[in-house]
Parts: C-alpha cells; structure tokens; sequence
C-alpha cells in the first residue's frame, strides 16, 4: 500500500482554492482573401499568369508604357466609356472638344493596344470649366453619341465640381504623387467612380501598377483560371494587385495584354481556341490544365 500524500490543511473559514482558467485560444485573423488566391494560385498552378504574359507578349509584341493623355482628359474619356464602345467614347469626346474649345495645347493620344477605337485625332483638351458650368440638357446634346447620355452629363459635371472644389482647379496632376492606393481612394471618393475608372486613370497616366478589371479582362482571366470563377469584379482588382505583388511594373503589359487577347482570340462568343497560345494551361480548354 503506497503511503497516503499529507494534505496542507485549508485554514479555517477560506473559500476553496478556484481551478486555474485554461487561456482563450486566440482567434486566428482571417486572411486577407486576394492575398489567399495569390499565394493558392501560385503553389497549386506556378508561373500561371507569368507564362500567359510571356506567351501574349510573343504574340501581341512588347508593350510599353506611355502616357496617353491629360489626366483629366482620361478621367472624362473613361466615363464616356463606361457601358459605351470606345469608338463611341471617342465620338462624344470629339463633340466636347468642338463644343467647349479651350486654348491649351493639343494632346496626343496613343491609346495603346488595348484601345477599342481609332484613338483620338490630335486636339486641345475641353474647356472644363465651361463643360462643368454648361447647361445639363446641351451637355446631354453634346455627348449623346457616345451613349447613355443623360447618365454620364450629370456625372461628368458633378465629377468636375468635385475636383474643382477639393483642389481649386480641375488638374489631376497631384495624384501621381500619391501612394497607388491613396491615388485610387481619392479617386474612388468621388461617387459614379469605381475602382475600374480609377484604376484607368492612374495606370495609363502615371504607370501606377493598378489593374482595371474591365469585361475583357474579366472573362479572359477567369477562363484561364487566372481568377476564380465567381469572382466579383471589385474583388478581382485586388486580387491581380496581389498576383502581381512581386512583379507590379508587369500591371501595365498585363491589362494591355489580356484586353487585347479579349478582344482579338478570346472573344465572348466564339473563343479561337486553336489559335491561342495560352490554350495549354487554359481552365476553358482543360478543366485540369496546370
Ligand atoms: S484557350 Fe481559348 S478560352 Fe483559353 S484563353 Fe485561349 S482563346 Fe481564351
């Protein structure tokens, strides 16, 4: 019989002795969700979006950056844009030029590869204090062939006034001073502009390393597999801004590309699988593909 443990006695009148409380487990903070497909993607399909860009730059040829246009000029381009065909865009701005001439230097547009139009002729910027101060129905007039009229008057005007008020003219030369992301919240601030216009705006004239998501884009990237199937578009421009953590001077080559390749290979109808490069590691063409 092993010998009995002496007890210390309890002095008298004491509560009981409490059991020590087990420490709370400490909840994990959830990860940021672009941040979890970036590195899922690249552990279960490496070089994915690596190999497509190199691919679509043998194809499509280099693409380098240069600045398009005035900032504001491209802001106000992109409105146009938004639900509109470029071609369309490009109508409407040319209308505005004529409309509300300005005696400022003429600007060059060189859209680039991903452009839907013919790009700009040569021309003065509008005048964007008359077009702001312009009455709403001739503004409609003005722009309507570039379509959705009534919508994007309002929202060209209200967009003006609200750079004018927050800064005293209508530049929007300052936002390249700015860290990328700051650049796009002040941006994003001004209602009937999303990240896609913002996006645009930073890229094209300051080389930002954004990425606008546009329909293009989108579809090509998700048959790839490049973004999830049901993503959200507002959750998809994050997600390349973490895909291209590592490489962000590639987010210019990398819209130019896959807008382009939408436009030429990848259309939304009738994809021409067989003439594209990519069709090896495509999710479209082989749900398994690496
Ligand atoms: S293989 Fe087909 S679906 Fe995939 S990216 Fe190329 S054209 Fe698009």
């Amino acid at each position: 019989m092993s010998p009995t443990r002496p007890t210390t006695p309890r002095p008298t009148g004491q509560p009981p002795a409490k059991a020590k409380a087990k420490p709370k487990a400490k909840k994990r903070a959830k990860p940021d969700p672009a941040i979890a497909w970036a590195r899922r993607l690249a552990r279960y399909r490496p070089r994915l979006l690596e190999d497509t860009l190199d691919s679509l730059g043998e194809l499509y040829g280099p693409q380098v950056w240069r600045r398009r246009l005035d900032p504001t000029s491209e802001l106000i381009l992109t409105i146009l844009t938004q639900n509109s065909a470029d071609i369309n865009a490009e109508k409407a701005f040319v209308a505005l030029r004529a409309a509300y001439p300005s005696r400022r230097a003429e600007e060059i547009h060189e859209p680039g590869a991903g452009w839907g139009g013919a790009g700009l002729p040569p021309g003065a910027p509008p005048d964007w204090i008359a077009v702001e101060n312009a009455p709403l129905p001739q503004l409609v007039d003005v722009i309507r062939p570039g379509g959705l009229a009534p919508q994007k008057a309002p929202r060209i005007q209200a967009t003006l006034r609200t750079i004018r008020e927050e800064r005293g003219d209508h530049s929007l030369e300052f936002l390249g001073d700015l860290a990328p992301l700051a650049a796009r919240d002040w941006l994003t601030a001004i209602p009937g502009i999303g990240k896609k216009t913002a996006s645009v705006l930073l890229l094209f004239c300051f080389n930002q390393p954004l990425m606008p998501v546009d329909r293009h884009v989108e579809r090509v990237a998700k048959r790839i597999g490049l973004l999830p199937a049901k993503a959200p578009a507002d959750l998809a421009h994050e997600q390349f801004i973490a895909m291209l953590a590592d490489e962000p001077e590639r987010s210019y080559e990398t819209h130019v590309l896959l807008i382009h390749h939408g436009r030429a290979i990848c259309q939304a109808r009738s994809p021409k699988h067989d003439l594209c490069p990519i069709r090896g590691r495509c999710r479209m063409v082989d749900p398994k593909a690496p």
